[in-house]
């Protein structure tokens, strides 16, 4: 697992095992932001100091805009001719607030990932990993 895969999958940057999130489905009301303190499994802290998290707005913040960016280009080269442009405006609004909770933990998970480096937790045996 890289470090991409392991900010998509909300997995900690430093062992890629232990989850970031206490639910893994970021639509449970009352649970979206709900982080682990720590790493379950290496016990990494994830908020280092007050504030950490401030940065991940900026990376929020670019999804947004590269959302945005990517519908548009959509709108106009798919639907532009058939679908009325405030009806486009609306429909983005709506998909942008259901997402809010996903963009919101990847950029957690990607600011994270910027800041710590990959250490693997050393296992007495490193047997194949079965799939799912
Ligand atoms: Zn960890």
């Amino acid at each position: 697992m890289n470090k991409v895969e392991a900010a998509l999958k909300m997995k900690c940057p430093r062992c890629h095992e232990g989850d970031i999130f206490e639910t893994k489905n970021p639509f449970v009301l009352g649970k979206m932001t709900a982080m682990h303190k720590n790493c379950p499994e290496c016990n990494l802290k994830y908020e280092k100091e007050v504030g950490f998290f401030y940065g991940a707005m900026y990376v929020s913040y670019a999804f947004n805009i590269a959302f945005f960016v990517i519908t548009t280009v959509a709108y106009y080269v798919y639907f532009e001719t058939r679908v009325d442009w405030r009806i486009y405006i609306w429909t983005y609004l709506l998909i942008t607030f259901i997402l809010f909770p996903v963009f919101y933990r990847l950029s957690r998970s990607l600011w994270l990932q910027f800041f710590n480096d990959y250490k693997p937790l050393s296992k007495e045996i490193s047997s194949s990993e079965s799939h799912g």
